[in-house]
């Protein structure tokens, strides 16, 4: 699975760790994200994010 960057923060979402703090699991691809999710760190949506 792919990581993905948060480009306002750097921030990389690893889907092999997943987002524990966010409620998500470990093995979750980035795509199966919930559309509200955010990053964890500065909050930016989804669609701020790119492929790693
Ligand atoms: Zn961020």
């Amino acid at each position: 699975m792919d990581r993905w960057v948060c480009e306002p923060c750097g921030w990389v979402y690893d889907p092999a760790e997943g987002d524990p703090d966010g409620g998500i699991e470990p093995g979750v691809a980035f795509e199966d994200l919930p559309e509200d999710w955010v990053c964890p760190v500065c909050g930016a949506t989804k669609d701020m994010f790119s492929k790693e």
